[in-house]
């Protein structure tokens, strides 16, 4: 490949006009390639039909729409739930799930190559930190995935490897190209954006306009608690945060889902649940509760090697203490667990 080729996927439209007006084009051409790329998926300007072969040669010289080559593809016996592993041109990897439920195939994309915060409990962060990835790596793991089943993906959760709000720049411009009415693919109100909790980026996509969801990833409604599970809450503390999903619930008219994977003896207790329940009645929310997935596959050491899961029993009864709180509560099960494909559980071998 001509590493001087522009890369256009990833572009919004916007920033499409602009570089072809600038590049001496026609503006109504960027319409047209958008919808190629974006919602025909197609990886090759030659396959462009409405345009003349010359200018798809012309094309093909300035530009590429290569990001990621998907290199494995691994299905859950348990639920058909799907692993894919892809490789960006600059040789790394990177992993996203789609996953089946009740009619509804949700897409699990990731937003960096590995993560810098380090939560004790999760794989991608005992890997570290690799790169962000490109709006067009971001993006694209939709279009390919797309490409491997049958069905129309109907929700994306950006909760696979890395910190949305950290690759802030490269998110948005991802969130911008699914809300454009040009792109036939998927409303923002069925996408959601997982963070651990940078306050003034949340602040920063309420005032986007984007109406996309966001979660929270709470585990514990103790500062001291969620610092000694995410070091990231000693920079940016849970009051801060609550402070700026208020914002953000209020300025985009959605509800915060709070997030949050039971550990045993860590924020399983009375005394978690109580502090819970009077959080939620502070904040339009629901909570969406995650059983622990082992990280063994990882060799944990410290903290992150003492976590044990609550029982699925403690679960359930936990769940419903919220519940009769008028909670909304959603228990998600653990889903690929056979692939390491459930949260938490993607970290790279590869490399
Ligand atoms: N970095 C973002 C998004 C990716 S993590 C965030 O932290 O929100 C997506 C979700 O998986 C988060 O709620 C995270 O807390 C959860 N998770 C991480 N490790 C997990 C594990 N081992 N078991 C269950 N959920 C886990
Ligand atoms: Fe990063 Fe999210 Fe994993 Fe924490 S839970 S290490 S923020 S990917």
């Amino acid at each position: 490949m001509n590493s001087k080729k522009t890369q256009l996927k990833g572009l919004t439209l916007h920033e499409l006009e602009e570089l072809f007006v600038d590049g001496g084009l026609e503006k109504y051409r960027a319409a047209q390639v958008f919808n190629w790329m974006y919602n025909h998926k197609v990886t090759s300007f030659h396959d462009m039909q409405n345009i003349s072969k010359t200018l798809r040669a012309e094309l093909d010289d300035k530009y590429t729409l290569l990001t990621l080559e998907k290199v494995r593809e691994q299905i859950s016996q348990e639920n058909e739930t799907r692993k894919l592993l892809f490789k960006t041109v600059d040789g790394h990897y990177i992993e996203s799930v789609i996953i089946p439920d009740d009619g509804r195939l949700t897409l699990c994309v990731s937003t960096q190559v590995g993560c810098p915060l380090d939560c004790k409990f999760c794989a991608t962060g005992v890997m570290g930190y690799k790169k962000n990835l490109t709006s067009g790596e971001i993006f694209d793991q939709y279009l390919l995935a797309q490409l491997s089943v049958t069905f129309p993906i109907s929700n994306i959760v950006y909760m696979g490897m890395g910190e949305p709000l950290i690759n802030y720049e490269n998110t948005v411009r991802s969130l911008s190209i699914f809300s454009e009415e040009l792109t036939t693919g998927i409303s923002l109100k069925k996408i959601t954006v997982s963070t651990s909790g940078i306050p003034h980026k949340i602040r920063e996509l309420a005032d986007t306009g984007l109406k996309c969801k966001l979660a929270f990833s709470l585990h514990s409604c103790f500062e001291d608690i969620r610092s000694s599970i995410m070091p990231i809450n000693e920079k940016y503390s849970l009051k801060d945060n609550l402070k700026a999903l208020q914002y953000f619930s209020q300025k985009t008219g959605t509800r915060i889902t709070f997030e949050y994977v039971m550990l045993k003896g860590i924020n399983d207790r009375k005394e978690d649940l109580e502090a819970l329940k009077k959080l939620c009645k502070g904040i339009s929310s629901k909570v969406n509760i995650i059983p622990f997935n082992s990280v063994a596959h990882t060799n944990p050491e410290g903290i992150s090697a003492e976590l044990q899961p609550t029982p699925l029993h403690a679960i359930h009864a936990f769940a419903d203490r919220l519940r009769d709180a008028n909670i909304t509560v959603l228990l998600r099960d653990t889903r690929g667990n056979d692939i390491a494909a459930a949260c938490g559980q993607l970290a790279i071998t590869e490399q």
